[in-house]
């Protein structure tokens, strides 16, 4: 049977330094100040320059497995992705500087020549087994996963995009480091919604340690842009549960590791809002009017965006910093206060994705 990692797996003090070791590495990333309008600034974090390789957010979210791998020398990884997975992209490269193995179970039967990102991660030396689309659906099904045991043997399981409460572990040190940035809004795309889970849980902690050392906090909003289309089950979107689930979870934890009391629940100093209406058709849907806008966007400031993400949520942020854009469209932010002042934008990578769009 394959085992699920969770973080009772890692002891506090294994935990509390991972995230230390994370915020030393969000700290040493660039800070780009684009001049939006008279007065206010767009600084774009660029966690996708973090390492040459692996990209963005993925180091983060990855990161506990790594540790957990460290451990368990002896075991391949295996996790899962579709033909252009920044995940699996992450993944192998990390897995290649580390001399570990990855079985890379791919979405879809690709018959031919291999696109780049899976021929890149065939030549990083991952093992790539393609999957139907129907049997793909599986892949967090006991059933399913023993039968990828019966072929490879054991193995770590890391789930699709590396998300869940692992991930976000690791994500929380973006919010840890982007408490003490200027900016109150930050801006961020979510697929699975972990990374910004974590970047929320990480501005929480902020807040209270420093409470806890009698500072009173600067007040932080996060604005989340869904890439995929939102589904409600019951009334609130799924996406929106999954982001509050993994808050309140990750405040339990990191309660246990400062040993003080986190209130996730209380929006005194961390609000957020996830903004939709910037999916642009849909997951991986990337119409002529956006394509035309990223080129102009990067042609002026010189910062490449990926089109499923940061394409999407960086026009989100044009649109929130300038009442009037090219793009036609309602950019309405339901929160208190006003819309004024300078803006972070998280750059969380995927520009190996570009290669998909021509766009390389
Ligand atoms: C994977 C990815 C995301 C989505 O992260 P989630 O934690 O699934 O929300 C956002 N941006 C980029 C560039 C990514 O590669």
């Amino acid at each position: 049977m394959t085992k699920q990692i969770s973080l009772d797996d890692f002891s506090s003090q294994l935990l509390s330094q991972t995230l230390s070791e994370l915020q030393r590495h969000a700290q040493k990333q660039r800070l780009l100040r684009l001049d939006v309008r008279a007065g206010e600034s767009r600084l774009v974090w660029r966690l996708d320059e973090a390492c040459s390789y692996a990209s963005g957010n993925k180091l983060f979210k990855q990161a506990l497995y790594w540790k957990y791998a460290e451990e368990n020398k002896s075991l391949p990884l295996l996790s899962f992705g579709g033909a252009y997975s920044n995940h699996l992209y992450a993944l192998a490269a990390e897995a290649q500087r580390r001399s570990r193995e990855l079985i890379a179970i791919v979405r879809g039967l690709h018959e031919g020549k291999l696109n780049p990102c899976l021929q890149d991660l065939q030549d990083m030396g991952a093992h790539i087994q393609f999957v139907s689309r129907k049997d793909y659906r599986q892949k967090a099904d006991e059933g399913f996963l023993h039968s990828l045991v019966e072929r490879h043997g054991p193995f770590i399981h890391v789930p699709e995009g590396g998300g869940g409460l692992i991930g976000a572990f690791g994500a929380q040190a973006i919010g840890l480091v982007a408490a003490d940035l200027q900016p109150q809004t930050i801006v961020l795309a979510a697929g699975t919604g972990s990374t910004a889970a974590g970047v929320l849980a990480g501005l929480d902690l902020a807040a209270q340690r420093s409470l806890k050392a009698g500072r009173v906090p600067v007040k932080k909003r996060l604005l989340i842009v869904p890439v995929i289309n939102l589904v409600s089950s019951d009334g609130e979107p799924s996406l929106l549960l999954d982001i509050k689930c993994l808050r309140t979870q990750l405040a339990i934890i990191n309660e246990k590791i400062e040993g003080f009391k986190i209130q996730a629940s209380s929006e005194a100093w961390v609000e957020w809002a996830c903004v939709d209406g910037f999916q642009f058709g849909g997951y991986g849907k990337y119409p002529p009017n956006l394509a035309e806008w990223v080129q102009e966007f990067e042609k002026h400031h010189g910062v490449p965006l990926d089109p499923i993400y940061t394409a999407k949520a960086m026009a989100m942020a044009d649109c929130y910093q300038s009442s009037k854009n090219s793009l036609d469209i309602n950019c309405h932010v339901p929160l208190s206060g006003s819309n004024d002042g300078d803006v972070l934008f998280i750059h969380c990578g995927g520009l190996q994705g570009r290669r998909g769009f021509n766009l390389l």
